[in-house]
C-alpha cells in the first residue's frame, strides 16, 4: 500500500506546549482519514505540518514518500479548506474558484472552464456570477471546496469545514463530502471534534488527546472497542465500568466499556446485575435509563415504546458478554 502522508515520531512544541507530541501515523492513498479530538488536542497543528505552514520540532513528515522538509508549501500536492472558508468577498464565486489557477498563470478561458466544471461538481452551476455574500452558509462551503479542488490536489485537508452549518445541512454535506471523496479518489484528511462526523465519514479515525494519538482504527473499532477511558468517554456514550465493578462480574480487575444500547432490562435476579432506577431521559427513539449498581451509575437505552419501571424500582440488567470490552488503561 502506498501512503499519501506519513508521520514518523513527529513533535511540534511551542515553548512549553507540546501541541503535537511524538505522533506516528500513515494515511493510505485514496482514503478518508479523520483526526478527532477535543479543542487544543493538536489536530490543526497536524494539518499545518502536512500543508507546510508549520515545521516539526522533531521527527519526519513524508508526503507520497518525499521528505516534507524538502518541499515548500507551494510545491506540496496539498490544499486546505478552512472552517471560515476564507473566500474573497469582492470576487465573484467563479473568480474565487479560479483564483488558484490565475496565480499559476493559466489563461482566462481555461480558468473559466475549470471553475465552471468545479461548480458543477459541487452542485453550484449557475451561481458563478454571485458574490459570496449572496450565498447561504452551505453554498459558501461548497465554493470553498470547489476552490480547493480546482488545483487538483492529491491530498485535501479539511479543518472543521462543516462547523458553521446547522445540523441538517451538516448531515447532508457529510454524505456529499464522502461521495465526492470516493468519486474523485483523492485522499481527504479531515479535522473535527464531532464524533458523529468522524464515524460517519472516515475510513480511519485517529483520536487525539493532549498532542498524542490515543487510538487509531476504523470507526467501528473506535466506537465498539474504545481502548481507553478517554476514548470511551469522548466517542459517544459508552458506560465506563471501573475495576471493582468488573471484578464483581468475575472479570479480572480491569476497566471495561459497555454501550448503553447493548444493555436490556430484565426482572431482578435474572440478569448479570441488579440495580436501582434513578432516572429516565426521553431521547426520541429510545428512553435512556440511569441505573445505580453499587457505586456505578449505568446508562441503558431501551426502545421508546417499551414500558419504563417506576423511579426507585429494582431492575435486572442483562447484556451479551461480547458487548463488554476490556480497556487497556483507566
Ligand atoms: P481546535 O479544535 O480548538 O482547533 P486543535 O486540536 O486543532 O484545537 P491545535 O490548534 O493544534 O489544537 O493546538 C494544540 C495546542 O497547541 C493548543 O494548546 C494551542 O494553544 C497550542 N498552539 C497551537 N498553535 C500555537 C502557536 N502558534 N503558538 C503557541 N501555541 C500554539
Amino acid at each position: 500500500m502506498s501512503f499519501a502522508v506519513e508521520f514518523d515520531r513527529v513533535a511540534r512544541h511551542f515553548g512549553q506546549v507540546r501541541a503535537v507530541d511524538d505522533v506516528s501515523l500513515q494515511i493510505a492513498e485514496g482514503s478518508f482519514f479523520a483526526m478527532l479530538g477535543p479543542s487544543g488536542s493538536g489536530k490543526t497543528t497536524c494539518l499545518r505540518l502536512i500543508s507546510g505552514f508549520e515545521r516539526p520540532t522533531a521527527g519526519q513528515v513524508r508526503i507520497f514518500g518525499d521528505r516534507a522538509d524538502t518541499l515548500p508549501p507551494n510545491r506540496r500536492p496539498v490544499n486546505t479548506v478552512f472552517q471560515d472558508y476564507a473566500l474573497f468577498p469582492h470576487l465573484s464565486v467563479r473568480d474565487n474558484v479560479a483564483y488558484g489557477l490565475m496565480v499559476r498563470g493559466q489563461n482566462k478561458a481555461s480558468r473559466r472552464d475549470a471553475a465552471e466544471n468545479m461548480l458543477t461538481l459541487v452542485k453550484l452551476d449557475g451561481y458563478g456570477d454571485r458574490k459570496p455574500a449572496q450565498l447561504s452558509g452551505g453554498q459558501r462551503q461548497r465554493v470553498a471546496l470547489a476552490r480547493a479542488l480546482v488545483n487538483k490536489p492529491k491530498v485535501l485537508l479539511l479543518d472543521e469545514p462543516l462547523g458553521a452549518l446547522d445540523l441538517k445541512l451538516r448531515e447532508a454535506m457529510q454524505d456529499e463530502l464522502k461521495a465526492l471523496q470516493k468519486s474523485l479518489g483523492i485522499t481527504f484528511v479531515f479535522v473535527t471534534h464531532d464524533q458523529g462526523e468522524a464515524l460517519s465519514m472516515a475510513d480511519t479515525v485517529a483520536v487525539f488527546n493532549d498532542g498524542k494519538i490515543v487510538q487509531l482504527g476504523t470507526p467501528e473499532d473506535i466506537y465498539q472497542r474504545p481502548r481507553t477511558r478517554f476514548v470511551a468517554d469522548f466517542v459517544g456514550s459508552a458506560n465506563v465500568l471501573p475495576p471493582e465493578f468488573c471484578s464483581s462480574l468475575d472479570l479480572a480487575r480491569s476497566w471495561a466499556s459497555l454501550r448503553a444500547e447493548a444493555i436490556s432490562l430484565t426482572a431482578p435476579g435474572r440478569g448479570q446485575v441488579d440495580g436501582t432506577l434513578t432516572g429516565t431521559r426521553y431521547l426520541g427513539a429510545v428512553n435512556r435509563l440511569s441505573v445505580r449498581v453499587g457505586k456505578t451509575e449505568l446508562s441503558a437505552d431501551i426502545p421508546a415504546h417499551a414500558p419504563v419501571p417506576a423511579p426507585g424500582a429494582t431492575v435486572g440488567l442483562t447484556w451479551d458478554a461480547r458487548a463488554l470490552h476490556r480497556m487497556e488503561e483507566g
